[in-house]
This record gives structure tokens, sequence and C-alpha cells, in this order.
């Protein structure tokens, strides 16, 4: 039998409301807001978008919704889409934008530094010719593997994509992580893009949701393919709650989760048989020597310790998070150290 897992570093995804976070879903205040009657998801849209300085948002069930129905305010059937190779709207969402909106990708590669290069993305703009696809949008995200992009860039690409006509998309799943690093508000982050896709249930640690906000005119088109795709929901103030706790109590907490990152990998790359990326967030990524790499991967298995792992375990994902603290990495640390003695 597998021992269960004690210290989950697999993703932030994994976090589970606590007892406050649980007691405001308990008494919040709901009603059918696919007839706009939940005072509490209206809050929680309203709030976001004020925070982002956009006009409006609007709760989707997953950061995945939210990026498809974003998709499909700015492009139409046939339109097409400027992402990154490593793009979780390319990558990592079941190809629903071709599937479910009859948008044609047009991926590039994502330089070492989770950019696009901005001759890649001027050189990818197909001119207005019935050969091609319109190109319609430039999506970017941050952080992208965990890493951060300068708001300079993120200015720079923007700029270059509405002297060609362009629409911008931010998936900003990790938009909050970004801020904490840049030391910057996410409204600045989010100035140069016409809408912006969070993730409530990742470092902000609610059980369920993203919001996507933006201008009137999308948000609306937004919350029509929402229902569309079925993601009307009724008394969602139960989990738009969930959403306003984390805003208030976990927002600020995410430097600490930057921090265990940094003592994890500091600690981790101290052992010669592992490659560490130093984080600049809450993400960490090891290399293992291909000798060893099964073998360790079972040992941190067998100690509780909870990653993600690839390619014959030789590429490791460590994610920090509200539910790992400094203890838990100082004992993943101990479990790493008890592995490497004597080898
Ligand atoms: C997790 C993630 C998403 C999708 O969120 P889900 O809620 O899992 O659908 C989108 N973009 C990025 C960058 C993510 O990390």
């Amino acid at each position: 039998m597998s021992t269960p897992i004690q210290h989950d570093f697999r993703s932030d995804t994994v976090t589970r409301p606590g007892p406050a976070m649980r007691a405001a879903m308990a008494s919040a205040e709901v009603g059918d807001d696919v007839f706009r009657d939940d005072p509490t998801v209206t809050r929680l849209e309203e709030t976001l978008a004020e925070r982002f300085g956009k006009d409006a948002g609007v709760f989707l069930t997953s950061g995945t919704q939210s990026n498809l129905v974003a998709l499909m305010a700015h492009c139409g059937r046939g339109d097409e889409f400027i992402v990154g190779q490593q793009a979780h709207a390319y990558k990592w969402e079941g190809g629903g934008a071709a599937v479910l909106g009859s948008i044609q990708p047009q991926p590039l590669n994502n330089q070492a530094d989770g950019s696009l290069a901005l001759q890649d993305i001027e050189e990818a703009i197909k001119p207005d010719d019935s050969h091609f696809a319109r190109t319609r949008l430039l999506a970017l995200e941050n952080t992208i593997g965990g890493k951060v992009l300068s708001h300079e860039y993120m200015e720079a690409a923007t700029a270059l994509a509405r002297r060609h006509g362009l629409a911008t998309h931010l998936d900003g799943a990790r938009v909050f992580n970004a801020a904490t690093a840049l030391g910057m508000p996410v409204a600045t982050l989010a100035r140069p893009f016409d809408t912006v896709s969070v993730c409530l249930s990742k470092g902000l640690g609610a059980p369920v949701g993203s919001v996507l906000v933006g201008s009137a005119p999308l948000i609306a088109k937004a919350r029509r393919t929402r229902k569309m795709l079925g993601g009307g929901l009724r008394q969602v103030g139960i989990l738009a709650a969930a959403g306003l706790y984390a805003l208030e109590h976990h927002v600020a907490r995410l430097a600490d989760d930057h921090a265990n990152a940094k003592a994890l990998a500091e600690g981790l790359a101290s052992f010669s048989q592992l490659k560490v990326t130093m984080p600049d967030t809450n993400i960490v990524f090891v290399e293992v020597d291909g000798a060893i790499a099964e073998d360790f991967s079972a040992h941190l298995a067998a100690r509780g310790i909870g990653i993600t792992s690839a390619y014959g375990a030789i590429k490791q994902r460590w994610v920090t998070h509200l539910d790992v603290d400094r203890a838990a990495v100082e004992d993943a640390l101990d479990a790493a150290k008890s592995f490497f003695a004597g080898r």
C-alpha cells in the first residue's frame, strides 16, 4: 500500500478550505445568479473588476472555462489567436478554442524566460488576405511555468498587438503571484490587456472558480457564452464567498509561498545530483540525475512527500501554497537529505 501524502507539493490547487472559509461559505447570502439575483457572486465580480481596474467581471467554474469564454469573446469562427506553445490556453485546455470556438491557434515558441519574442509575434500576424485566418488576438500568460514576465515586456507586446489591431488577453491564473513578485498592484499588470482571467482556486486557496474581467461589452459577451457552455450557475454565492474570503485573507500571504519555494530550492540545490531552477514565485523545477531519479521519487513518496514528476521521474515540479508551511519544506528537505546521505 502506498504511503498517504503528508506534505502535498503537487500543485497549489490541492488546498482545502479551512474552517473560516467554510464558515463564510455557509453564511453566504445567495440567489439565482442566472437571474443575476445572487448578491455574493455579484460582489465578487465587482470586487475583482475594481481591483483590476476594469468595468466588469464574470464568475466561471474554472480557469479553462474562463480562457475559453475570453477567446470566444474576442474571436469568431475562422479567426486566430497568437499564443505560446507552453501556454495553458494552447497546450493544456483540450483544444477547446478549436473544438468549441472554431478558433485557430497560432502557437509560437516561448523563449527561455516564458515570453514570446516580439519579432515572432509581428511575423505571425497575417495580412488581410483571403488565404489566411484573421489574426485577432494576442494571448499571454503571467506567471507562466512559475516565471514572471516583466511589466515592460507586457507593455511592449500588447502595444505591438494594438498597432496591428489585435485584442489582448492575459491568462492570469496566477497573476496575484506575478504582482507579488513584481511588487506591483494587479491593476498595473492588467492595464495593457482587454481581458484578464484570474483563478481563485490556485494560490488563493478557494475550492472553485475563476473570474474574467474586462470591458462591459466583452464581459456581457463572455456571460452569454458561459451560459451556452453550461456554466450558468444558480446559488453560486456559496462559492463566491470562498473567493471573497480568499481575496481578503490569502493575497498578502503569497509572499510566504514564494519565500518557502526559495528555501526549498536552495535546500535541494545543495545536493549535487539535483539541478534546481531558482523560482521567481511558488513553483520549483528540479532535474534529477537519471541514474537515481526513480529511487529518489520512490523515497519521497514513501516519506509522504507529494510532488509532480515526469520523464521517468527526471523532471520534478514542486509547488508551495497555503497548506505547505516552512515546517513542511524542512520535512521535505530532511527526506531528501536521508536519501542522499552516503551517496
Ligand atoms: C490552472 C491554470 C488554468 C486553468 O485552470 P483550471 O481551473 O484548472 O481549469 C489556466 N491557466 C493557467 C496558467 C493555469 O495555471
